[in-house]
């Protein structure tokens, strides 16, 4: 088999409300990659409130692209290699990654629908189906929105839900954090976010401050570019620091392992290097009993969670577009795996027509 061509295209999915007063849209880069025996995989990667989406784009037309055609797609761990090597004057996080991530996720779609069979039980299955937190909870929410969004994420038996802790003044977030425990009970799971807002000291302040309300998580607290800092946090709360979606590579959740960073993490597949990395993270942190949670993408994260021993759970929100031919179905807080061959998802017809640029 021989990849053919790899079409590119973009989606601007807009988010519903009250998401949509945080990011009206988020961008789906897309790559199909097409063979000489029509098999075809489904590659894409999300980038949040769509920055960086051109970019993605370009970096696939103009660097990726043209050094896969012709070649073997079930040769995946080489096209890996072969797209990780092809540009030494840049360093793969970022915009490469997320373009990477995308080609790779297709090609291992292309290789499940080739031999038949969903990703998961090529890997060794666990379990066919995994626990799901909601995330959401954005800083531009009131705390009416909040308790509406957490009770509706308990409401399908999801045990867990995400809030933001990034405003500026540390007293608000307690605040909001105090209003939600108090509206949702002690008997469900709260977790927060800081998503890089804080400095060491507010979210070691933060933290001890929120800690009488039992969180479960705090995730990223400072940026993704100090991971000293991270691990400092982590050091000095008592609530387990969550990390990672900012990350790239087995090389950049080695140096969050080595330096203990974080007692769980959170990979983005559609970031961090495809299915190929994810498998890579956590397989390496099970040999640290480091417990693995991706952001988003639970659609595809989820044929990895269900084939490690350290799944935990996975990132979904009762506040979201439908966009798939078959969403994920969630029951009883679980989503089951898509058992479809290859990663097993697809976009909408309607998806498609109503959010595709070009
Ligand atoms: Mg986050």
């Amino acid at each position: 088999m021989k990849i053919k061509a790899i079409k590119t295209s973009t989606l601007n999915v807009s988010a519903p409300p009250p998401r949509n007063t945080y990011y009206p849209h988020n961008t789906y880069v897309v790559a199909r990659i097409q063979t000489d025996e029509g098999l075809e995989g489904l590659g894409y990667t999300q980038l949040v409130g769509g920055d960086g989406a051109s970019s993605v784009r370009a970096y696939l037309e103009d660097n990726l692209i043209p050094r896969l055609i012709g070649e073997d797609p079930l040769h995946i761990g080489k096209l890996w290699q072969k797209m990780y090597d092809a540009d030494r004057g840049l360093r793969k996080k970022g915009i490469p990654m997320y373009a990477i991530s995308a080609i790779d996720i297709g090609l291992w779609d292309l290789f499940g629908k080739s031999v038949g069979r969903p990703l998961w039980q090529l890997w060794g299955a666990v379990t066919d189906c995994v626990p799901v937190y909601g995330g959401g909870g954005f800083l531009s929410y009131t705390v009416n929105d909040l308790v509406k969004e957490a009770e509706a994420t308990f409401a399908i038996g999801a045990r867990h839900y995400k809030m933001k802790v990034g405003l500026p003044n540390v007293m608000e977030n307690v605040e909001r954090v105090r209003a939600l425990r108090k509206a949702v009970g002690d008997d469900v799971n709260l977790l927060v976010d800081a998503n890089q807002r804080l400095d060491v000291h507010t979210n070691i302040r933060l933290a001890n401050l929120i800690e009488p309300f039992n969180i479960f998580w705090y995730e990223e607290p400072v940026y993704a570019d100090s991971i000293s800092q991270c691990a400092e946090v982590a050091r000095r709360i008592n609530i387990p620091v969550a990390t990672g979606e900012n990350e790239y590579t087995r090389y950049g959740f080695r140096d969050l392992v080595e330096q203990k960073a974080a007692t769980i993490l959170n990979p983005d597949i559609m970031r961090c290097g495809g299915f190929s990395e994810l498998l890579k993270i956590s397989h390496l942190a099970a040999a640290y009993d480091i417990q693995i949670a991706p952001h988003l993408a639970p659609e595809l994260s989820i044929h990895v969670l269900a084939a490690i021993p350290n799944a935990l759970l996975l990132e979904w929100s009762i506040t979201r577009t439908p966009i798939w031919r078959e969403e994920p179905r969630v029951v009883d807080g679980l989503m089951s795996v898509p058992n479809r061959p290859g990663h097993g998802m697809e976009f909408s017809e309607a998806a498609l027509s109503k959010y595709l640029v070009k």
